[in-house]
């Protein structure tokens, strides 16, 4: 088959490392994705960039195009949206002092999820949760419940969401994170592009849903994540046709964290339905 008939492998756009709640190293993760076929990579962990510089060696070391990102956390009529910046310029200043702030916020919830568990009978959550998080400036939900898992309180990841830490369960501790405006200002600043993340996880309707990227769209956000590990096949074309509608590019991410916890692993993710302009070409890719 010549060349130019070979099934090319989808950019991923969308992974976690050891420096926000993923399990594998910059370097490991991108040694991965090369074993698996990618050839390009964005990085976008939690709130934080300090992963991009070990990644970007790597990706020099293995010949892979890491794509630099984020992914910043966002509060939107009381709900927690996701934004994946791509591209960025990860020593902005406006950036960096953003995703500072939104750190100290995150350690001052981990303190009242320690409290949660503390009066619910379960000691040493701060310390179990810290013994997952190399990066001490970013504790997250995953954190926490990866400390579950090893207590043998829970059976899996999906359990400890499921009976402690997700939404309206006893150690969910409700936060206010950056604004939608003020996370695309930041990615838009340092000259990258702001994309939903991993919209099919929202509990909006489609009202809501249509004002979330009409606003995201007039705050000028670029892209919506369509292939998602958090969506179902039936999904992809559901958030095509927003694309579509709202005039925005598409994305698709596997938003790997680890080889036992996540859905699509690298290198696997079905391709984008036609018809849409992929992330990537504003990228340069
Ligand atoms: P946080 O930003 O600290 O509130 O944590 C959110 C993270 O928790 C997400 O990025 C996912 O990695 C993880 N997460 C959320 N819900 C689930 C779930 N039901 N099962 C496994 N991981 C989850
Ligand atoms: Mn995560
Ligand atoms: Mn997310
Ligand atoms: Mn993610």
């Amino acid at each position: 088959m010549p060349a130019a008939c070979l099934p090319l492998i989808s950019p991923d756009l969308h992974s976690h490392s050891t420096y926000s709640d993923g399990t594998l190293t910059p370097h490991e993760l991108v040694s991965r994705a090369v074993q698996r076929g990618l050839s390009i990579l964005a990085l976008t962990d939690h709130d934080d960039t300090s992963g991009i510089a070990p990644a970007q060696a790597a990706a020099h070391e293995l010949g892979l195009k890491l794509i630099d990102g984020v992914e910043i956390s966002v509060t939107w009529r009381g709900h927690t949206i996701h934004i994946v910046g791509l591209g960025i310029n990860a020593s902005d200043v406006a950036l960096q002092a953003g995703l500072a702030a939104t750190r100290v916020g995150r350690s001052n919830r981990a303190e009242k999820i320690v409290a949660a568990f503390e009066s619910l009978g379960i000691a040493g959550s701060r310390e179990g949760a810290g013994e997952f998080a190399a990066n001490k400036e970013m504790i997250s939900r995953t954190h926490f419940a990866r400390f579950l898992v090893k207590r043998g309180l829970v059976k899996d990841m999906k359990g400890a969401f499921r009976r402690y830490l997700g939404g309206g369960q006893p150690c969910f501790v409700p936060h206010q994170w950056a604004t939608l405006g003020d996370a695309v200002r930041w990615i838009n600043g340092s000259g990258g592009v702001a994309v939903v993340a991993h919209p099919g996880r929202y509990p909006l309707d489609t009202a809501q849903m249509r004002e979330l990227f009409a606003e995201f769209r007039d705050s000028g956000g670029a892209a919506i994540e369509v292939v998602s590990s958090s969506h179902k096949p039936p999904q992809y074309a559901v958030f095509a046709a927003y694309a579509r509608e709202f005039g925005l590019a598409a994305s698709a991410g596997s938003d790997f964290h680890s080889p036992a916890e996540s859905y699509y692993d690298l290198g696997s993710l079905p391709a984008l339905p036609p018809g849409l302009r992929p992330v990537w070409q504003l990228l340069g890719c």
